[in-house]
């Protein structure tokens, strides 16, 4: 019997040009300036980070920007154990679904510092960035997020992140 095939490497290359709409414009900005920064629904309150055009429940334009903390709670999360080409973490790792303080969705970061045995929902975690001069106008500002010495947030807080 041969053995099983786990992966392969196959180069693949993409180019494009990304242009960012209003809102995410204004999330990049805040972003390269250090700034968490959702927008808000008209329609439903809910606030979205990272903001979109509009809302895709209500389908209504989005019209005010919602200063967001750098603190939020893990409402759900998935353990890696499967590498793929250029990981630089080691496996078994946590990517954890943050709904940052103040918003009503959630965001995907890597966690760190915290077991893949001790990870739970209601989570209360920080956001890392990188290094202040390595900030440009990007979602990968966040390095990853760390635990909170706080107690769990109730499920009620965050039950409801979509
Ligand atoms: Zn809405």
């Amino acid at each position: 019997m041969s053995e099983p095939i786990t992966g392969i490497t196959t180069p693949i290359r993409m180019e494009y040009r990304y242009t960012p709409g209003t809102a995410t414009s204004l999330f990049l900005r805040a972003m390269k300036e250090g700034r968490f920064e959702g927008r808000r629904c008209p329609s439903c309150q809910k606030v979205y980070f990272p903001p979109r055009g509009g809302c895709s429940m209500c389908g209504v334009e989005f019209a005010e920007s919602v200063p967001l903390k750098n603190t939020g709670t893990i409402a759900t999360y998935t353990v890696v154990n499967v590498n793929f080409a250029n990981r630089t973490v080691d496996l078994p790792y946590v990517v954890a679904e943050v709904k940052f303080d103040g918003a009503d969705v959630t965001t995907s970061l890597l966690l760190k510092g915290v077991g893949v045995d001790e990870v739970r929902q209601g989570m209360r975690v920080e956001a890392k960035w990188i290094p202040e001069d390595e900030w440009d106008f990007s979602l990968a500002n966040i390095s990853h997020v760390e635990a909170l010495d706080e107690p769990d947030a109730p499920l009620e807080s965050y039950k409801d992140a979509i």
